[in-house]
């Protein structure tokens, strides 16, 4: 018999495909909305600016001040000029860092937004918002949070540095691989899951060797689609606790540390839930924690922590920020496991399991 289960559902409408970014106006009017202001990172602002002369007098400016893991003084900037705008609807083009304004700004202001994100970090689909003041990350959970369209534009990211990615893609391959053993999980989201990492698997091979490869950008972004509902409807284990206690207490770049961390993660809890993690091993081999190092490796994703900027002299007290705020886990662990963990994706080392 089927396993009982929940599918709480999907509430954020999707529009999929290349060129999609042309309906953002339709999207605005959709929503009702008629002065939406751009967001994205400074990187970004050529591209935030194009979409806001496109939308004419529908748009009430531009700011492009994202920054990753949203300060809160970026965030009142920006809802400072929100309301000097007279904006009734905010427009977040970027990866997860503009997303997070986004949000940042909806909590604060009631405005609706629409997302159009051109990582695959995954932020888009979640009623998740992580935030930075006076160095300390916070995060929270609100359906107010979660972006009420989001607009996946294949041709946006063809200009993805080949780096990013890959260290990208293992971020969103992270939401996948907790998903499987998730204690809400439902098999909406294992199907979900499944897909994404046959799709990651073959595409982005593909676009370390050419980032402009359409079908696989095409490919890579569903794949993204898949674990960002994933991040947003299920609960998150050990490896994203990890990974958001190396960003936020000792600022570990997000995609990048993601990716290190990913192989060790699973290994450690390969060894508890085997068979909610096989759907990984099918893809990427086995050892499944290995098979994922192996990846990484092959597509040329950094695999030390040592090399992120991390001091050695930093992964006790990581360990221990690690033990505060207990969270569910598929594999009890101690703080001694956490040190072994953490050494092992500092060393790089490939995993046993
Ligand atoms: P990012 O958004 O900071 O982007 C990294 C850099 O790449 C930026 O300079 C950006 O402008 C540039 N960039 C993005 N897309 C590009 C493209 N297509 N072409 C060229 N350059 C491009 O990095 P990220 O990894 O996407 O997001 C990280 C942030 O997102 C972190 O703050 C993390 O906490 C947050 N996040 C939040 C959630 C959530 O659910 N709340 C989920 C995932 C990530």
């Amino acid at each position: 018999m089927t396993r009982a289960f929940t599918f709480p559902g999907i509430t954020t409408r999707v529009v999929f495909g290349s060129g999609t970014i042309a309906q953002t106006a339709d999207e605005l009017a959709r929503l009702g909305h008629s002065r939406a202001l751009v967001l994205s990172t400074p990187n970004q602002e050529d591209d935030a600016q194009t979409l806001a002369d496109r939308l004419g007098d529908k748009a009430a400016g531009v700011f492009a001040g994202a920054a990753m893991h949203t300060p809160v003084e970026v965030t009142e900037q920006a809802v400072q000029a929100f309301r000097a705008m007279e904006a009734d609807c905010v427009i977040s083009l970027g990866g997860g860092s503009t997303t997070g304004l986004g949000k940042a700004i909806a909590v604060r202001t009631g405005a609706d937004q629409i997302a159009i994100p051109t990582t695959y970090a995954g932020s888009e689909m979640t009623d998740i918002l992580g935030e930075t003041a006076g160095g300390e990350k916070t995060t929270r959970r609100d359906p107010a949070i979660r972006p009420e369209v989001v607009i996946y534009d294949v041709d946006l990211t063809l200009t993805l540095p080949v780096g990013l990615t890959v260290t990208s893609a293992l971020n969103a391959i992270a939401h996948a691989m907790e998903g499987f053993y998730a204690p809400d999980r439902n098999p909406v989201i294992e199907a979900l899951c499944r897909d994404a990492m046959r799709a990651f698997k073959t595409a982005i091979p593909r676009l370390v060797q050419d980032p402009t490869d359409r079908d696989a950008r095409a490919e890579a972004l569903f794949a993204a689609w898949c674990c960002s509902t994933t991040l947003g409807q299920v609960t998150m284990a050990l490896h994203h606790k990890l990974a958001h206690v190396l960003g936020g207490s000792f600022g570990m770049p997000h995609a990048e540390t993601h990716a290190v961390l990913l192989p060790h993660t699973t290994a450690f809890n390969a060894v508890a839930v085997p068979d909610l993690l096989a759907p990984i091993a099918e893809v990427f081999g086995t050892p499944t924690g290995a098979g994922l190092w192996d990846f990484a490796k092959a597509t040329g994703a950094p695999l030390r922590l040592a090399d992120l900027g991390l001091a050695e002299a930093d992964l006790p007290r990581a360990a221990e920020i690690a033990m505060k705020n207990r969270y569910w886990n598929p594999r009890p662990f101690t703080e001694a496991d956490i040190r072994n963990l953490l050494q092992a994706a500092f060393t790089g080392t490939r995993p046993a399991s």
